[in-house]
């Protein structure tokens, strides 16, 4: 027997340790300090009554014997693919409703999707981004290149004919940058991946954030896409789902190549190694799409846009660089004076008592630059910034 050797080429995964690490040692160190933290990618606020309301209700029907379920659909049950299907609708983006599978999450997705790929494909990855591509990938002892985002980009990198790609990774809005695509720039990656005969994960986890016409809500908005791209969702950030575990993922059936369908090898896979979401969590995925649903989430993320807005404007005012901010809960900002990322992490902590997250844990691009967060309380954002602008004012 011998391991998957691949796992040793898989970096040490420190990130959110040393953050964790570094906070508590200076909040044991400092007692009488209130240390705020504005790190963590989890949401805060609780799920919205209509949806909780309705995972009770089917909690109900479980404990009747009439109404009680048993294994469901693989691909999840059907009122949740209509709801879905609609949700797209209204964004101009037809779907059938077998082009849509429920899943448990997106990450899970992400890593399970590279099954229905042959291993030797050549894998193109923004740098900086959320980790999981990479790690699976390496995982799967697959060939990685890494896309450049920097600050002439905009961290938004366009695509570079003279790199081969099959597998092409696309965040947006970005975890950790916080960039969104146009879709516009959408439109040069899904020719360039139609050019190259690639497929395009397209990580759409921060949609419901989008509050710019300009800014995509899903690569289906561009021609052609369908022919290319998969889209991952999930409820995780747009209804507080971190915990409760709800996404989905579009595979259209006019993906396919060499008389393989996407969407057929996603069912067979799916279908071999997934019994499909809880009935109790997909009811109340479904509340989401409900008016009241939608109502009550829109005031949830209310909070969160606002949280942003506060801090993008206090890097207005001090004059320092940043993406997201708009479009997204991530604001991500150059550290001021050259400052490395984990010595800005020290010295916000050490004079401000306010946490984030180094750049440099997303990729060697992110060097420099550092991750604040809208996901904490409105109070504790409103103070993070006050301290913050003291700090950093000249
Ligand atoms: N994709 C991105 C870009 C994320 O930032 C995250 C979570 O932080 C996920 C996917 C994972 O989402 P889920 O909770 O649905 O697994």
């Amino acid at each position: 027997m011998k391991f998957n050797s691949d796992f040793k080429n898989i970096a040490e995964n420190y990130l959110f340790a040393e953050v964790a690490d570094r906070a508590s040692k200076y909040a044991a160190a400092h007692p009488d300090q209130k240390v705020l933290k504005l790190g963590i990618g989890d949401v805060t606020l609780p799920i919205a009554p209509a949806v909780t309301a309705a995972m009770h209700g089917a909690v109900d029907e479980m404990a009747r014997k009439e109404t009680f379920r048993g294994y469901g659909p693989y691909e999840g049950y059907g009122f949740l693919r209509e709801c879905i299907r609609s949700y797209y609708d209204e964004m101009d983006v037809e779907l059938d409703a077998d082009e849509i599978f429920v899943s448990d999450g997106a990450k899970s997705d992400l890593g399970n999707i590279l099954d229905i790929f042959a291993k030797d494909n050549t894998i193109l990855i923004p740098d900086p981004v959320y980790p999981v591509y990479v790690d699976t990938n390496i995982m799967a002892g697959r060939k990685i290149v890494f896309a450049d985002a920097n600050e002439s980009n905009g961290f938004l990198p366009m695509p570079d004919y003279n790199v081969d790609a099959d597998v092409i990774y696309i965040c947006s809005p970005n975890n950790p940058t916080g960039a969104a695509y146009s879709v516009a720039q959408l439109e040069e990656w899904v020719k360039y991946a139609l050019e190259k005969d690639a497929v395009i994960l397209y990580d759409a986890a921060y949609e419901s954030f989008i509050t710019d016409k300009s800014a995509a809500r899903s690569i289906y908005l561009v021609k052609g896409a369908k022919k290319c791209a998969i889209e991952i969702c999930s409820l995780s950030k747009t209804a507080g789902f971190t915990g409760t575990r709800c996404g989905y993922t579009v595979i259209p059936h006019a993906l396919a190549r060499d008389g393989y369908s996407a969407n057929n090898l996603w069912f067979r896979r799916q279908a071999t190694k997934f019994n499909g979401v809880p009935y109790v969590i997909q009811r109340g995925a479904a509340a989401v799409f409900t008016p009241d649903g939608r109502k009550q989430i829109k005031q949830n993320l209310a909070v969160y846009q606002r949280n942003a807005a506060k801090i993008a404007g206090c890097m207005d005012e001090l004059g320092i660089w940043y993406t997201g901010g708009k479009n997204s809960p991530y604001i991500w900002l150059k550290c001021p004076n050259g400052m490395g990322s984990w010595e800005f992490f020290d010295y916000l902590l050490n004079n401000a008592q306010v946490v984030g997250t180094p750049g440099a844990g997303f990729g060697k691009n992110g060097e420099g630059f550092f991750r604040l967060t809208a996901f904490g309380s409105e109070e504790t954002t409103q103070e993070a910034v006050e301290r913050i602008k003291k700090l950093l004012t000249v």
